[in-house]
């Protein structure tokens, strides 16, 4: 980890911040004092993004969100160091992309420092210039340090005209880098992008559920070795650490006496993971990024005793997570229905509150594959799913809930 000879202790941090007397609401009408006091002091650490010979920080911006309203949050991150913004043509229909191009706008010197990310969702080479050209607008700006294709969901749609149109594009210096993200089928895809040698980075689902599966472990392992650079999202692996049983009640003691959020400790079990350079989280907000940024600065590591007690919750709460291995699920009932998709609208609704963001992507599956949701019969697809779903229970609560 480079860098971490400017790290502070939490304490440290909350004390420069003053965070701990006067409260999130006073922070963000003293944000200018604030920023000024931390300017020195504190700079999230950094670590190598793959092999790429470029540093990031170990946290980065999550902009699936209107950023035209987080102009100060974005302020302050740049501050503290949180200088590897993720965001995406679709995002908020464009608005993230504008919010952080106004941004750009305002504080044209921040640009260098910031490793920007942005996402296409065509599957053609045409449609990604069309994307890759609207977003280079809307960010104002000449280039995309890191340029994804979004959500990928198998390693066949790494084809040869994408890697050509990616050559021409760095040639062109409209990108620096490029890769992929992935919600579905991450292991099979990273395998793949491993052995193709042009994919330069690569954000997947990650977090203390999978980060320990033989898979995925192969899988980073196969990446690192590649040189490929990880970035982590959904790392928080669904809701809250309940207090139902006694491993979740021990667990929530826990942290609570080493004086983090049970939030804090899965970022801090993530950042175990030496091949992950960072985690994009979303932070709409200044509370949220200054419990993220203080975590990254905290020096405490999790105990074994700690890591085996995520491990046990895991494993007791994991017919509430859907993994993404929708090669299984999916396949067994004909591959229409897109049960993973569906599984990440209820987490969001569920998990994060963002009814608006789950109603709206449930809305977009087209009206005959939600009309064939209801008739399906989903055993062969639970009888295959490794987490022990209650797929079509849950299938149901997703037409009820979101439809
Ligand atoms: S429902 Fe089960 S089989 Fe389907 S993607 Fe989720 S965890 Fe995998």
């Amino acid at each position: 980890m480079a860098d971490s000879n400017r790290l502070l202790s939490r304490r440290d941090f909350l004390k420069n911040t003053a965070a701990g007397a006067i409260g999130a609401t006073a922070m963000l009408t003293t944000c200018q004092a604030t920023a000024k006091a931390t300017d020195v002091a504190a700079q999230v650490p950094q670590r190598p993004f793959g092999s790429t010979g470029i540093d990031v920080p170990i946290l980065s911006f999550g902009g699936s969100l209107n950023t035209s309203l987080s102009m100060l949050v974005l302020n302050q991150a740049v501050k503290w160091g949180v200088t590897y913004w993720d965001t995406a043509n679709s995002y908020m229909g464009g608005r993230s992309e504008k919010g952080m191009g106004k941004y750009l706008e305002k504080f044209p010197a921040d640009r260098q420092r910031i490793f920007l990310v942005t996402k296409t969702h065509a599957w053609d080479t045409e449609g990604m210039s069309r994307d890759l050209n609207l977003s280079l607008e809307r960010l104002q700006t000449d280039y995309i340090d890191l340029y994804f294709m979004h959500s990928v969901s198998s390693g066949s749609e790494l084809t040869d005209d994408k890697k050509a149109w990616a050559e021409k594009k760095k040639a062109d210096g409209k990108i620096r880098l490029f890769g992929f993200s992935t919600h579905s089928n991450m292991e099979e895809c990273m395998l793949t992008a491993s052995r193709l040698g042009w994919i330069d980075g690569i954000m997947m689902s990650y977090n203390y559920r999978l980060m320990h599966t033989d898979e995925m472990q192969q899988a980073t392992d196969a990446c690192a070795r590649a040189g490929i650079g990880l970035t982590a999202m959904k790392s928080q692996g669904g809701g809250q650490v309940r207090t139902d049983t006694q491993s979740e009640l021990e667990l929530a003691g826990r942290y609570m006496k080493k004086g983090f959020t049970d939030a804090q400790a899965r970022l801090k079990a993530v950042w175990e993971s030496p091949h992950i350079a960072s985690i994009c989280t979303e932070m709409p907000n200044m509370t949220l990024l200054m419990s993220n940024v203080a975590a990254a600065l905290d020096k405490t590591t999790l105990s074994a005793r700690d890591l085996n007690l995520l491990q046990q919750y895991a494993c007791e709460t994991r017919s509430s997570y859907c993994s993404g291995c929708t090669a299984i699920c999916e396949s067994a009932i004909d591959g229409d229905v897109p049960i993973g998709d569906v599984m990440r609208y209820l987490m969001y609704a569920r998990s994060y509150g963002d009814h608006h963001r789950a109603r709206a992507q449930f809305q977009k599956i087209p009206l005959h594959i939600r009309r064939k949701m209801k008739g399906t019969d989903y055993k062969p697809a639970e009888q295959g799913c490794p987490q022990k779903m209650a797929i079509g229970q849950l299938m149901r609560q997703a037409l009820e809930e979101l439809g």
